[in-house]
Parts: structure tokens; C-alpha cells; sequence
């Protein structure tokens, strides 16, 4: 696998300029920055400025801090109670979605002689956690109580449509997820001292960009992920790739893979490549899915094993064992994206890019060409 560090970088720069150079951005580096290495993803944006960095679970943000990332680490999900206190004691800007949350955060402050740096996560529709935008008279004398032993850092809200293609229904959603928000504000501000606000996910940036001057939290985008129909496309950062490793001719009715469930229907040449769903390699793709060799779409025959895949090269009788396959990415005029792979194996993009294995070696370099797995 191959990562282009300036295409993230120009992926970057896209969404400043969309929401303008108010707002800060915090780049999403959760599940190992989707997989293509949260250690490489953040010394390729740090000297960008952002905010911070978004992870999911206090143990990313340790790991961040371990990595010598001595500015702002929000985890953007609600830690397990009995995590609150290592999360405080790592300088990590902790999300509160409940008052039990609020009272561990209170007591890992105790423990830990440390100011714990909090966001209000406002639930406005997403409903898996955060405060309901509807009691906020419950639950804000709550927050304003605490005010003493911690610092609130922000108060945010999640979009959960914001990707939908139905004509207007991600602008809808958005909108009445802002205006639950924005509804708060003043309240928030008077009870908490101004609050810094986020809300916008990467398909939120292009569409709602000027939300009341509110921190972005993008993800997919930079990674090279859609954002939905008639949304600007990001650079592709990530090609995946494989070399061929045996070549043969099948004669008709010769079988392939397990289950044989593709039988060659005349003369055929096969090429089988070093890359199964062991890498991450989607097994939906098997009798579906494509590769590219030496410039040319060829399609994948067969189930996909967990370390090989077999491609019809009939129409590229050139190819030999050592040539490089590319599973995403391009070759020449020819390209298989993200996306597509995505939707071929019935999924989204985030999945694919998270499944790919610690076995495939992350490679990254703006060279054309580079090593290869
Ligand atoms: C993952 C995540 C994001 C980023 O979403 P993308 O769709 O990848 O841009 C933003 N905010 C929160 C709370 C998240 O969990």
C-alpha cells in the first residue's frame, strides 16, 4: 500500500479553504488515521496547524502522546468510565456525554492533580451518545457545578447524514442539526465561558461550510474518501498493490479458488497475485472486482483466498511473474478507485480502509513509483 503524504496535505488545504482560515480544523486520525498510519498521517498535518488531532479511544491518544505530539489530542468518543483517569493524566480533551462521565472526569481530577479538558457532546439526532439537546435544563447545572475542577474545552454535536445522496436531505439534516446547536449557544456560553464549537464532519465541510465560524472535524476526505454524490471529489492518497507471482495457461473448464466457482470458458491465462482478503483485500470481490496489470483493467476469477488473488489475463498475454498489480490506484490511463472497490464489495470507504491488514506494508512517498507488497 501506497501513501501520498502531498495529496493528503492538498486534501487538507481544500477543506481550509472551504470553511475559510477562521475555523480550526481537526483532522481525524482514529483507527490508526483510517488505516494508513496515525504516526506517518500526523507528521504529514502537524506542520499544517491544526487545531489538534480527533481520535476515538483514550488508548490512540496515549499512543499519540507517546509519540512525542505535544499538542491538543481530543478523543471524540465517550471512554469507558474507568479510562477517564489515564485519558486526564495524558493531557487528552476528553468527550462527556453523561453526568457519570462528568462525576469519573471529577475524580480522575482528584486523582491526578490535573485540570481535565472536557467537550459537551450534544446529542441532536445521532442518538448514540451525548446530551440530549432537549434537557439541556437537566443536564447543564450539571456541567456549570464542575466548572470549578475542570476546564470545558467545547461542546460539539455529530452529523449522521450529512452524506446522504438525495437531493437537499444532507443540507436538511444539517441544518436542523445546527440550529439544535446553535439553539444552545448563548446558554452554553453563559454557563461554560464560550465554548469553542464543532460540528462538521467531511461531507458537512462542503456543504454547510460557514456554520457559525465552528472547528471542522474532517476525516475520510483527506484519506482520499467520497463525500457523496455531486460533492468535490478529494485527491486519491492511497493505492493498494500487489505483484503477480505466478502466471499459467488454463484451458477450458480449468478451475480457480475455493469452491471452484470460476471455470475458464476456452484458452485463457490466468495471473495469480500476492494479495488476499488476509491484507484487507475485500473477499466480496471475488468474481467481481478488477485489478490493473500493465495498464489494462483485468477482472479478479474466482473466490479471493486469504493470500492470493487470481486475475483473467487473457487480454494481457504479456504479463509475468514480478509485474506490479494495482488494486486501487492507476496505471496508466486506467483506475480502479476507492470508491468503486467500496461499492463493489457493498460497503463504504471507511471500511475498506480500515480492514486493510498490519500485514500490508504502509509505504509513504509522493515517488510515482515506489516499493510495492
Ligand atoms: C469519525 C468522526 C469524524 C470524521 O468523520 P468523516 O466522515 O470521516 O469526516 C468527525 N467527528 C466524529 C465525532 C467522528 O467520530
Amino acid at each position: 500500500m501506497r501513501v501520498r503524504p502531498e495529496a493528503l496535505r492538498r486534501n487538507y488545504r481544500r477543506i481550509v479553504e472551504a470553511v475559510g482560515p477562521g475555523p480550526g480544523v481537526l483532522p481525524m486520525v482514529k483507527a490508526d488515521a483510517y488505516g494508513l498510519g496515525m504516526a506517518d498521517a500526523v507528521e504529514c498535518l502537524a506542520p499544517l496547524g491544526p487545531w489538534g488531532f480527533g481520535v476515538a479511544t483514550v488508548s490512540e491518544g496515549v499512543a499519540l502522546r507517546a509519540l512525542g505530539f505535544e499538542g491538543r489530542i481530543l478523543v471524540c468518543s465517550l471512554p469507558p468510565l474507568g479510562e477517564m483517569e489515564v485519558g486526564v493524566d495524558a493531557e487528552l480533551d476528553l468527550s462527556i456525554s453523561n453526568v457519570r462521565a462528568l462525576d469519573a472526569a471529577r475524580s480522575a481530577a482528584a486523582a491526578t492533580g490535573r485540570v481535565p479538558r472536557l467537550h459537551v457532546d450534544v446529542d441532536t439526532g445521532m442518538g448514540r451518545s451525548g446530551f440530549d439537546w432537549r434537557r439541556v435544563d437537566e443536564w447543564l447545572p450539571e456541567l456549570t457545578d464542575a466548572a470549578e475542577a475542570v476546564e470545558w474545552v467545547g461542546a460539539y454535536t455529530h452529523l449522521h447524514s450529512a452524506d446522504a445522496d438525495e437531493t437537499g436531505t444532507a443540507e436538511a439534516t444539517i441544518a436542523v442539526q445546527w440550529d439544535r446547536l446553535e439553539g444552545l449557544r448563548s446558554r452554553l456560553a453563559d454557563a461554560l465561558g464560550s465554548p469553542l464549537l464543532h460540528v462538521l464532519n467531511s461531507a458537512g465541510v462542503f456543504r454547510r461550510p460557514a456554520l457559525g465560524n465552528a472547528m471542522v472535524r474532517p476525516g475520510i476526505y483527506l484519506y482520499g474518501g467520497g463525500i457523496g454524490a455531486g460533492q468535490p471529489e478529494p485527491e486519491p492518497v492511497i493505492s493498494l498493490h500487489a505483484r503477480v507471482v505466478h502466471v499459467r495457461d488454463a484451458v477450458e473448464g480449468t478451475t480457480v479458488g475455493y469452491g471452484s466457482t470460476y471455470a475458464s470458458r476456452g484458452d485463457e491465462r490466468w495471473a495469480t497475485l500476492s494479495i488476499g482478503y488476509g491484507d484487507g483485500l475485500p473477499r466480496a470481490l471475488g468474481n467481481r472486482g478488477h485489478a490493473l496489470v500493465r495498464g489494462v483493467r483485468v477482472p479478479i476469477i474466482g473466490r479471493i483466498s486469504m493470500d492470493v488473488t487470481v486475475v483473467d489475463i487473457t487480454g494481457v498475454p504479456e504479463v509475468e511473474e514480478g509485474d506490479e498489480a494495482t488494486l486501487i490506484g492507476s496505471q496508466g490511463a486506467e483506475a480502479i478507485s476507492l470508491d468503486e472497490v467500496a461499492g463493489l464489495a457493498d460497503t463504504i470507504s471507511y471500511e475498506i480502509l480500515t480492514g486493510l491488514t498490519p500485514r500490508l506494508p504502509r509505504v509513504w512517498s509522493d515517488e510515482k513509483e515506489g516499493p510495492s507488497s
